[in-house]
């Protein structure tokens, strides 16, 4: 009895079609975390808040110096998506 020896056989299978790039998902993440457009007014920089389910808010900080901003979560609220935020 013989080991199977570790046979390589070359073969030329020609140029495989390859994609220069991976395909890109158009849908993006499967759960997208929402969140809200805030324009730090004062930095005159745009930033995005995220949920923050346990604190019940929107929060986010300025790109640019760093402020905190958030916006609260909760029922009689506003349906507005984008939001100012002033920075200190
Ligand atoms: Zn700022």
């Amino acid at each position: 009895m013989s080991p199977p020896g570790e046979v390589f056989s070359v073969t030329d299978y020609g140029p495989e079609p390859r994609p220069a790039t991976p395909p890109v998902s158009a849908a993006g993440p499967a759960s997208p975390r929402a969140f809200l457009g805030v324009h730090y007014v004062r930095c005159r920089v745009y930033g995005r808040l995220y949920r923050d389910e346990a604190a019940g808010v929107y929060a986010g900080r300025c790109p640019r110096c760093g402020a905190h901003a958030h916006v609260r979560i909760g029922p009689g609220g506003t349906s507005q998506r984008f939001f100012q935020a002033y920075c200190p």
